[in-house]
């Protein structure tokens, strides 16, 4: 049995609750999914989902009980693997978790939210449907590239953390999420 945390403070969390309940019934996984608001909900948790909404509303409704800090104590200390999707991308990368730098909402007006197909190289290199809301962009020269918007960098991979500026939780695409089970399984 796999415990997922997903931090349910603001933004997309129950699109990503289907699509990890998804996941797991497609690779026939056994998972808990344990909602996380307070730090003293994240003890014991095998996998992360930070979905995507307002990264700075999600940082001040976390002051008040200190979630994420125990979020990103867990993750550095047993190398948690974690998935965050575009609000969740930036705070991992905010807080130093990935060595990609990101900048906020950097589409322009025109282009703030579509969709586009893109590239992954996730099990072998594929296309995916990418779904991009008010996107953030990774600064130039990610070392770990894993998806791409024609030449752009969409999505990095380090370690066990996983940093997307799009939603595949908008998608019934569930390959994302199979593949933060299939880590947390090899990791437990
Ligand atoms: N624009 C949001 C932010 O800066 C991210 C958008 C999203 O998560 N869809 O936090």
């Amino acid at each position: 049995m796999l415990t997922v945390g997903i931090a349910m403070l603001q933004g997309a969390r129950h699109q990503h609750m289907q699509s990890i309940l998804r996941a797991a019934e497609n690779i026939d996984t056994e998972i808990e999914i344990r909602e996380l608001r307070k730090a003293s909900d994240v003890e014991g948790v095998d996998a992360f989902i930070l979905p995507g909404g307002e990264s700075t509303a999600m940082k001040i409704a976390s002051r008040y009980e200190n979630l994420y800090s125990k979020i990103w104590k867990e993750i550095r200390d047993n190398d948690t693997p974690v998935l965050g999707t575009c609000a969740g991308a930036i705070l991992l990368s905010q807080n130093g978790l990935i060595e990609t730098s990101i900048e906020r909402n950097a589409f322009g007006r025109q282009k703030e939210s579509f969709q586009a197909e893109i590239q992954i190289s996730l099990e072998g290199a594929d296309r995916f449907p990418g779904v991009f809301i008010r996107a953030p962009r990774f600064m130039q020269g990610s070392r770990h590239p894993i998806a791409w918007l024609e030449e752009e960098v969409v999505g990095v991979l380090e370690g066990n953390k996983m940093a997307l500026t799009f939603h595949p939780e908008l998608t019934e695409d569930y390959r994302f999420h199979v593949w933060l089970l299939d880590r947390a399984k090899r990791q437990k």
